[in-house]
């Protein structure tokens, strides 16, 4: 049985994620603001039992403290990160894998947004959780890393099967949208995405999470190798990392 999954809207636009198994045993990833996932736990009778940490802003930790049955939750987050996270009962790198709810977690290092950031994926329920590395239609901004090292992180969620559910931490779809419509105008996938996005933020609902097919589709940031982006940018004869780092800047500017 995989996993059931709830998105909790945040703050102003984060999301986090709780994942729980038949037995109403949960997990949440980032802990943006104790109140609403407080809320929603109540509501479908879960119990939580783990966090999981992407990176240590303060839109993914600031709730950790005020979330009910605080004492006995276990933590997990970036060995890298330890030194400005909470404090971790399990600290984990690249490659390592974990036993949550009964499932496999792989962890990746998907530093760029910052140094340190993870991401959580969970092939058996096909969830990957990519806090502020991959975004829907979008990336993180560089706050610690360089480009190069995020297309690296990037590369790591291209090759994940088409129909994982990307769950990413911010509602920054419709922006993301309209950057990434100024440098692949010919995308149609892209053009229908940005419509149906304005739509379902037109009635309240969520854009998050994606399907990694969806974002290999009409994600900028997962298609710098394309030619047609390359020429939309002034960049034909760029390598795949150079398109990408024009991207990121370009985006940064937008
Ligand atoms: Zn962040
Ligand atoms: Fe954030």
């Amino acid at each position: 049985m995989p996993l059931t999954l709830a998105t909790v809207p945040c703050l102003e636009d984060n999301y986090a994620f709780l994942i729980a198994n038949d037995a109403g045993e949960a997990a949440l990833v980032d802990a943006p603001e104790a109140a609403p996932i407080n809320a929603e736990l109540e509501k479908r009778g879960w119990s939580l039992k783990t966090v999981l940490l992407t990176h240590h802003h303060w839109d993914h930790v600031e709730g950790l403290d005020s979330l009910t049955g605080r004492d006995d939750l276990t933590v997990i987050g970036a060995k890298a990160d330890e030194h400005r996270l909470p404090t971790l009962d399990h600290a984990y790198s690249d490659g390592d894998s974990f036993t949550l709810l009964g499932e496999e977690v792989q962890v990746f290092d998907v530093s760029g947004h910052t140094l340190g950031h993870i991401a959580f994926y969970l092939p058996a329920s096909g969830l990957v959780f990519s806090g502020d590395s991959l975004m829907a239609l979008g990336c993180g901004r560089l706050f610690e890393g360089s480009p190069e090292l995020m297309h690296d992180s990037m590369n790591k969620f291209a090759t994940l099967p088409e129909t994982t559910l990307v769950c990413s931490g911010h509602e920054y779809t419709a922006s993301n949208g309209r950057f990434a419509a100024t440098v692949d105008p010919d995308n149609k996938a892209l053009a229908l995405r940005n419509i149906e996005t304005a739509k379902i933020r037109a009635q309240g609902g969520f854009t998050v999470p994606s399907t990694l097919a969806l974002e290999r589709a009409t994600n900028p940031f997962l298609r710098a190798n394309e030619p047609s982006i390359k020429s939309a940018i002034g960049l034909p004869n760029a390598t795949d990392k150079e398109s990408f780092t024009k991207l990121r800047a370009m985006k940064d500017a937008f």
